[in-house]
């Protein structure tokens, strides 16, 4: 009997389960195989997006397309991390996990120096366009490499009818290169996957008591009312249906919740994408933007840190904190920078900008990467639900 992808990841991570269970904190020796795997995806990632969006661009016959597309992405972007936040702080005000916390027992150490400051929405606007060809591709910052190739797409569409087409032949076989190389690191996928988790069991098997276990019984739970409505938008505004969906993506969600990276994630979400005959001008647009701007797991996440935080300091917020809560949430969620961890980071400077105390946020860190592979499985799901909106809604036109 022949195992698919799918299947030999299930062992992989079954396998790893085992070991870690077996092995506990030693079984982190294994630990640069799933490093191995991670690197090789984020490898393919700058390219693969590069060339599979100039090649979808190419089919686009006119900007008002591609215009449409970028309101509705960005529509849909912004209405889900707003519910995202919102859900994060109802879900801490209803189990209250910081309420009672001990600092002087809990704090292990001063954080110190400065963690960084929020970006202003300027800053943020700024910094997508990128300031060198080169220096967008060797930081693999995926927002910059978007713009790079809208810009590049749109003076392509620009051409005369000779050079466009060879070009756009050019970028469809260098895309097609790329997401072969996918296909190749794919390979080694229940490897890679078996030692993240057989890392994580090992690390975190009994750690999880008290006022953290809250917290994650929060978090998860306001992540899982947010896949529930994605859910319920598949059903009745896409051409999947849930069960059909989510059992043609599972090594998507192997992949985001080993890796705990956007970024890595991406390669496989493209190569799903394909799989799964999504338009390639919608996803090719939608994913990358999204793995970068889209956090909606990462946003539930901040929320729920800074309720947590301000719980254990005893600060209560007015109305019109919340606003800027939201607000700035929603700014900050994009400076992830996809990487495993990168949320947390983040949620230190969301807490220092509201005057509450980082060391207390600072305990989350110790569970991250427990926290880190739902948010990261979230933010990617919400992309791929994003761009199977679109493409219904773009059929829809045609
Ligand atoms: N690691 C996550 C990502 O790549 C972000 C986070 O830490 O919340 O999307």
């Amino acid at each position: 009997m022949k195992v698919g992808l799918g299947g030999r990841i299930l062992i992989g991570m079954l396998a790893g389960v085992v070991l870690g269970a077996v092995l506990g904190e030693r079984v982190a020796a294994i630990q640069p195989l799933g490093d191995l795997f991670i690197t090789l995806l984020i490898l393919a990632a700058a390219p693969l997006v590069f060339f599979n969006l100039l090649a979808g661009l190419t089919s686009l016959t006119d900007l008002r397309t591609l215009g449409r597309l970028a309101g509705k992405t960005v529509g849909f972007f912004l209405t889900t991390e707003l519910i995202a936040l919102s859900l994060g702080l109802g879900a801490m005000a209803l189990l209250r996990p910081g309420v009672g916390l001990r600092l002087t027992e809990t704090v292990p150490e001063p954080v110190s120096g400065a963690v960084g400051e929020a970006p202003s929405v300027g800053d943020v606007l700024v910094d997508m366009i990128p300031t060198n060809v080169f220096r967008a591709f060797a930081e693999g910052n995926v927002v910059q490499i978007v713009i790079l190739a809208l810009m590049l797409g749109i003076a392509t569409m620009a051409l005369g009818a000779g050079p466009r087409a060879r070009l756009a032949t050019l970028f469809e076989d260098l895309a097609g290169l790329f997401r072969r190389l996918v296909h190749m690191i794919l390979w080694i996928a229940p490897v890679g996957i078996g030692a993240l988790v057989a890392v994580t069991v090992g690390r975190y098997g009994a750690d999880l008591i008290g006022p953290m276990a809250r917290f994650l019984a929060g978090l998860w739970g306001a992540q899982v009312v947010i896949v529930t409505g994605y859910m319920l938008l598949l059903r009745f505004f896409s051409d999947f249906r849930p069960a059909r969906f989510l059992r043609a993506t599972g090594s998507l969600w192997a992949t985001t919740a080993a890796t705990t990276s956007s970024l890595a994630s991406l390669s496989v979400g493209l190569e799903t994408a394909g799989r799964l005959d999504l338009p390639r001008r919608v996803y090719s647009f939608v994913l990358p933007l999204g793995a970068q701007l889209n956090k909606d797991g990462t946003s539930v996440m901040l929320a729920a840190v800074l309720l947590f935080t301000a719980q254990a300091a005893g600060v209560t917020f007015s109305p019109a904190d919340f606003v800027t809560i939201l607000l700035l949430g929603m700014l900050l969620s994009h400076g992830t920078g996809g990487v495993p961890g990168g949320g947390f980071v983040v949620a230190l400077i969301y807490v220092q900008a509201l005057n509450l105390p980082i060391e207390v946020a600072a305990i989350v860190g110790g569970i991250y990467r427990l926290v880190d592979m739902s948010n990261t499985t979230v933010n990617i799901m919400g992309d791929m639900v994003g761009t199977a909106l679109v493409a219904r809604s773009e059929a829809r036109r045609a």
